[in-house]
């Protein structure tokens, strides 16, 4: 059962209404949904599904389903759980999703400024990296930090771009992950935008301007093995 992503369109949805469409093992899955599931390196989100008796069910985790597009809420241990056919009505955990979103942005913009294949890549609540095929002593905390500030500053508005599976064939170069294959499925790929600085595959939330991801700080950087440098970043200056 496939489900809406009205996360793809609209990032910025914290609460919507939904219908339970089963109930199994795995969670809970619903006709559409604003909660984002792991992937692409982001964690799956978290928040809550309120009953129209008002009681509340809380959402531990969110992960993939099997069907393309299908979503899976993970309720927390004990939780009740509401019955196919059931309206709810959603709410995020939004400062642990904004959280992610500015994190998330700020990798893409940190990955204009260390030019190099991207081997890897996580966003945490609280931190975020990316993983390069670099030398180290190309990694330079300070200037990463500096170059990554000054786009921020720039404060460009994203986009969301979609092109076809045979238009990225077409261009490898919108490919800098190598670990990560870009979100396809009926024959489309979608693409994160920031004019004049980035554009790749990308399935994730994102701030509408960069602007919001206010200034980084470079944690530290360490080897992880050959292919593997290490960027780790937090926000706030
Ligand atoms: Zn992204």
């Amino acid at each position: 059962m496939t489900t809406e992503l009205l996360f793809r369109d609209d990032a910025y949805l914290r609460t919507t209404t939904a219908r339970v469409v089963s109930v199994g093992e795995r969670g809970i899955e619903l006709d559409r949904t604003i909660f984002y599931p792991t992937g692409g390196g982001q964690a799956g989100d978290t928040g809550v599904f309120i009953r129209d008796s008002g009681e509340r069910v809380a959402v531990a985790d969110t992960r993939k389903g099997e069907a393309f597009d299908a979503v899976v809420h993970v309720p927390a241990a004990g939780a009740v759980l509401p019955a196919v056919g059931e309206p709810l009505t959603l709410e995020l955990d939004w400062e642990r999703r904004y959280a992610h979103m500015r994190l998330h942005t700020a990798l893409h913009v940190m990955s204009c400024v260390v030019v190099a294949p991207v081997t890897g890549g996580n966003i945490a609540l609280d931190k975020a990296r990316l993983d390069f095929d670099i030398d180290m002593e190309l990694l330079n905390a300070a200037n990463i930090e500096a170059g990554t500030n000054a786009l921020i500053a720039r404060r460009i508005d994203t986009e969301t771009v979609w092109i076809t599976d045979a238009e990225l064939d077409a261009r490898p170069e919108l490919v800098k992950t190598m670990s990560v294959k870009p979100p396809r499925g009926a024959g489309r790929v979608r693409l994160l935008s920031i004019p004049g600085i980035d554009l790749q595959p990308c399935g994730g939330t994102h701030v509408r301007n960069i602007g919001e991801i206010g200034a980084i700080r470079v944690l530290r950087i360490k080897s992880e093995g050959k292919r593997n440098r290490r960027v780790e970043i937090a926000l706030g200056a």
